[in-house]
């Protein structure tokens, strides 16, 4: 197994900007940049989990084209964080009608209730389908069993899309995680922080664990 993400990078975090993060893209980078992080990507959630909580009227997109970073140095993506729709792997990856430079697929019961065979199905299909489009497989313990989970897994290891090991609900259940630990050959460690305490703690938080687990030096 191979962390992608071992320094100052977090590929998951919410803004308020976007979606139903605390803080906006420019409180998040200023902050980023205090606490020396060198990359990031705001995934905020893609227009059918907006539209799922009744968020969609407020998000306008079409800024963070002309976004810049005016604060530091900090190099800033904005991606999404995207959702399986369905058994047969439809996905929507868009905010406002545009795509994300990094690409989270996640599973969210608010916008595909299901069990956990049928989110398996799902995933697997999605990425047999958009592989080439899909930076990462987001939380892959929430809505699947661990034979489930493993599933994905092993599709993701086969199409070379990494997984990815977040840092919030592994801290909270670390033992779910071991199936991802295991068996997955690449993965991110990422905050999917929704305020900037998350962005801060819960990363090393997760990488204290990591090696009180035995899984890092
Ligand atoms: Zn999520
Ligand atoms: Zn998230």
């Amino acid at each position: 197994m191979k962390i992608l993400n071992p320094g100052k990078e977090d590929y998951h975090i919410h803004s308020i900007t976007f979606s139903d993060g605390w803080n906006s893209v420019d409180e998040i980078v200023k902050y980023a940049g205090e606490i020396g992080m060198t990359k990031i990507a705001i995934c905020d959630h893609s227009a059918a989990l907006l539209k799922a909580d009744g968020l969609l009227k407020k998000t306008y997109r079409s800024p963070c084209k002309r976004w810049q970073n005016v604060y530091n140095s900090v190099e800033v993506i904005f991606g999404v964080e995207a959702d399986l729709l369905n058994e047969s792997g439809d996905v929507c990856m868009e905010i406002d009608g545009i795509e994300g430079d990094f690409i989270i697929l996640s599973y969210h019961e608010e916008v595909f209730k299901s069990d956990s065979k049928k989110v398996a199905a799902g995933f697997i299909n999605a990425i047999k389908r958009y592989h080439d489009k899909i930076d990462c497989i987001g939380h892959v313990r929430i809505g699947l069993e661990e034979l489930d989970a493993l599933k994905v897994i092993q599709t993701a290891n086969e199409y070379n899309i990494p997984l990815e090991l977040n840092a919030k609900y592994f801290v909270k259940y670390p033992e779910n995680w071991r199936v991802l630990l295991d068996n997955a050959d690449r993965f991110y460690v990422n905050s999917d922080a929704h305020v900037l305490s998350d962005l801060r703690d819960v990363r090393n938080e997760a990488f204290q664990l990591l090696k009180q687990m035995k899984y890092i030096k």
